[in-house]
């Protein structure tokens, strides 16, 4: 792992997604092998391999709380091309920096992590009605999560996250993004735990050398992810939560 400490230009930027995008750090130890960030690579340069390299931004929160009093108040996402709980966030805390700055001046934020170690910020969520964190889920079974996501925490750690994020009353999605094999079983596994769910299919083929290597082709089929989409969606609906379907 390439590990460089960078000093970033700018860092509260603008987003198709949402109005904002805050990334502190650019690459992602997590290296899912489905990632769209790995595009970063193009733009910065780096000829490394995906999740073999994370540039960290040293002057990310210095940077926020300048730009924060220029620019107009809007939803920041918090990450769009990093995970910002990847391990090097326990060192560095600059997400936990950039997200103390934003609760601060109360802008609205969504966070997005596959980290429990987003647990260590509870203090800041439990404090900031303008936030909400969201845990990524792909599947319910480990095994194919040690497929496609092994350097990424087991599933049971992020739902147990959603779980105590939610019971501490901070506002909780579940971003099952990619739907992999094994994805029909979080129906059963996220009511009481989150407030919402949002549901996409694998876009990006990177990954498919890993179906084709494992015999799991037929999960990647259009009919495969309607058909667990409809299924999700239909248990939401029994448990009253809502759930978005964005493909
Ligand atoms: S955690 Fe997110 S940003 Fe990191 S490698 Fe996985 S999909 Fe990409």
């Amino acid at each position: 792992m390439i590990i460089r400490e960078v000093q970033a230009k700018t860092i509260l930027s603008i987003s198709k997604i949402r109005d904002y995008v805050v990334n502190p750090y650019i690459g992602c130890e997590h290296a899912c092998s489905y990632c769209y960030a790995r595009f970063m690579k193009r733009f910065t340069g780096h000829k490394e391999p995906w999740g073999e390299f994370v540039d960290v931004k040293l002057n990310a929160a210095e940077l926020l709380q300048k730009e924060i009093l220029t620019k107009k108040m809007g939803e920041v996402w918090v990450s769009g091309v990093c995970d910002p709980y990847q391990p090097l966030e326990a060192k560095y805390g600059l997400t936990r920096k950039c997200l103390a700055i934003l609760a601060q001046h109360k802008w609205p934020v969504s966070v997005q992590t596959r980290s429990p170690l987003v647990l260590r910020d509870i203090d800041i969520f439990e404090t900031a009605p303008t936030f909400e964190v969201g845990l990524s889920v792909t599947t319910a079974d480990d095994s194919i999560r040690k497929i496609f996501e092994p350097q990424a925490p087991p599933i049971k750690d992020r739902i147990a996250a959603l779980d105590t994020l939610h019971k501490a009353g901070v506002k909780t999605y579940a971003m099952i993004a990619p739907l992999l094999p094994g994805a029909e079983g979080l129906a059963q596994l996220l009511p009481g735990k989150v407030d919402h769910i949002l549901i996409d299919r694998l876009n990006y083929h990177s990954a498919d050398w890993i179906f084709r290597e494992h015999n799991l082709t037929k999960y990647l089929s259009a009919e495969y992810f309607s058909t667990i989409a409809a299924e999700i969606s239909a248990a939401c609906k029994k448990s009253g939560i809502e759930c978005q379907v964005l493909f």
